[in-house]
């Protein structure tokens, strides 16, 4: 990108010009100042879409398994059954943690799980109501499209009729993970045994169409290209015009320590803090659809998520209360957010947080 164009095209951007995917690959690849425009002119929409306000959820992970069919290279957090380390919750375990959770008055649960390869429907179903007997009235978020695709093949059920019955079931929303990046070539390193782009897109898409929302993330930095992580925002940026069924951009930078990816050279450190910056502004700018972009602050740091916030963002995930994924791929400091250290950077920044649900209505 030039600077003769790049000011133009921002300027058409915040007109209401939609990014192609040749010029989101040149801003997504900006280098020195040109980085502090992307950024700028992403806040500025921002400002256009969204307004001042940083919202947040006040949630809790729950944590069921480790065990997982998939092991994937970039996780650190998957274990065979017979591992050291390896755990799966009983009913006992999984309430405990819920109550907890309900006592911390949180209004959303996250499922943080491995897909165990024993699990069936039957096991979703029980979590669910598990969940909702130990915590009522909380939202449950939970069950990747690759969680679906497994229960649904383990059951010998579509896929569609998985996800009425846990809706039926209790499930609030879907969780737009095990997309990481959705280009084929890419997930044959990562992930080769999770589904393949065109099952996770189906999925998603069914999901919506069954009225359950979801979010759309995108796992960044460690074995793809500028390229690849353009392509993957594109078929989001596609599917969110079908069903407006996405709530939100969460943005997962690779955490590289503990990964067999990293530890065999494959993939890089994880971004960098221009990649970073670069990943929230383009997505602010690419994204006509989808008005929430959400920095993740346990991965990238309460800093960088301040600066997240000056690019384009306007979500600070949830309060989490625990993150062993995380913790277990070598990332520090990401268990909790207290709400009063989200409002000590929010407001050095001039702008106000407020508590959302899931579903972004303000609390
Ligand atoms: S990322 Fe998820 S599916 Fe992959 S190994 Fe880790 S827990 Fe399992």
């Amino acid at each position: 990108m030039t600077e003769r164009n790049l000011p133009t095209l921002l300027a058409d951007v915040l007109g209401g010009h939609r990014l192609t995917e040749v010029q989101a690959l040149g801003l997504m690849t900006a280098q020195g100042r040109d980085v502090l425009r992307v950024a700028a002119a992403a806040d500025e929409l921002r400002e256009q879409r969204v307004g001042d306000v940083v919202t947040y959820v006040r949630n809790q992970n729950l944590h069921v398994t480790n065990i997982c069919k998939n092991l994937c290279g970039f996780c650190g957090f998957g274990r065979n059954a017979g591992d050291e380390g390896a755990y799966c919750c009983d009913k006992a375990a999984i309430q405990e943690q819920a109550r907890m959770a309900y006592e911390r008055r949180v209004t959303e649960i996250c499922l943080l799980s491995g897909v165990h390869p024993a699990f069936t429907l039957d096991t979703f179903v029980d979590l669910l109501h598990w969940i909702h007997e130990a915590a009522p009235g909380v939202h449950i978020h939970a069950f990747s499209p690759d969680e679906v695709a497994h229960v649904a093949q383990k059951n010998g059920w579509n896929t569609r009729d998985v996800l009425l019955r846990l809706k039926a079931e209790g499930l609030g929303t879907i969780q737009g993970t095990a997309a990481e990046i959705l280009v084929d070539s890419v997930r044959e390193v990562i992930c080769p045994r999770k589904v393949r782009t065109a099952e996770w897109v189906r999925i998603a898409k069914e999901a919506h169409e069954t009225g359950l929302r979801s979010t759309a993330t995108i796992m960044y930095g460690s074995y793809e290209s500028a390229r690849d992580q353009v392509e993957h925002l594109a078929i989001l940026r596609a599917i969110q015009d079908e069903t407006h069924g996405f709530t939100e951009l969460v943005t997962l930078p690779f955490v590289h320590t503990n990964t067999p990816l990293y530890q065999q050279g494959i993939a890089r450190p994880g971004p960098t803090g221009r990649e970073d910056i670069l990943m929230i502004a383009v997505s602010r700018l690419f994204f006509d659809n989808i008005d929430n972009i959400q920095v993740a602050w346990g991965k990238v740091g309460l800093k960088m998520t301040q600066l997240a916030l000056l690019a384009g963002a306007n979500d600070l995930a949830g309060t989490m209360f625990t993150d062993d994924v995380t913790g277990s791929a070598g990332g520090s400091g990401s268990d909790y957010l207290d709400p009063q250290d989200m409002e000590r950077i929010v407001s050095d920044l001039g702008r106000s947080l407020r508590q959302r649900t899931t579903l972004y209505e303000l609390v």
